[in-house]
């Protein structure tokens, strides 16, 4: 099963990636957490990417794409992965399509996370402290749900009209919204 979470900065995705990855064994791969690690090493994509990350701006296709097709490649891949914080953009989700068709898979579900905005304020400004990330300032948080809305928001549609798409109430606990989730999949 190959699952997509879709949803603004902040919307929980990371947490409720994690729970579901745990719960159904499926990999989790999250693009941002693969190029925070890339410029902590200070490899080539992370000097390439870091400047894009501190502004909140996406970093751009023709990187992007060749790090998609590295990690759905990988053995650990195949049969199923939780995409956390990927596609953004109409490119990496046809990206993601052309990867998954090429190996007789297909996204299978897209959980869309819905989460008023003041509320998405409230919780990036709690985990600037808690996590000590660059991009959680307010302004890049500003560019980021701005570039979400740009972006990334058109893939709703996208998906939507295969009838993948489901949308999950974003706001509660974490033992929630992982429940809702649950429900949403039938697990
Ligand atoms: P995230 O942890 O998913 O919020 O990602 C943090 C930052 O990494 C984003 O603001 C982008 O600059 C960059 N990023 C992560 N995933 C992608 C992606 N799929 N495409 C472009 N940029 C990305």
């Amino acid at each position: 099963m190959n699952l997509i979470l879709l949803g603004p900065p902040g919307s929980g995705k990371g947490t409720q990636g994690a729970i579901l990855s745990q719960r159904t064994g499926l990999l989790r791969v999250a693009t941002g957490d693969l190029l925070r690690d890339a410029v902590k090493r200070g490899s080539e994509l992370g000097l390439k990417a870091k400047g894009f990350m501190d502004r909140g701006e996406l970093v751009p296709d023709e990187i992007i794409l060749g790090l998609l097709e590295d990690v759905l490649s990988r053995p650990e891949a195949q049969g199923g992965v939780v995409m956390d914080g990927f596609p953004r953009t109409v490119a990496q989700a046809e990206k993601v399509d052309q990867l998954l068709e090429a190996r007789g898979e297909r996204v299978d579900r897209v959980l869309l996370f819905n989460v008023p905005e003041d509320e998405l304020l409230r919780r990036i400004m709690g985990r600037a402290k808690e996590e000590d990330r660059s991009d959680d300032t307010p302004e890049a948080f500003r560019r980021r749900v701005a570039v979400y809305r740009e972006q990334t928001a058109p893939l709703v549609d996208y998906y939507r009209g295969r009838g993948i798409l489901t949308e999950i109430d974003a706001v509660g606990t974490v033992e929630e919204i992982a429940e809702r989730i649950e429900e949403a999949l039938g697990l």
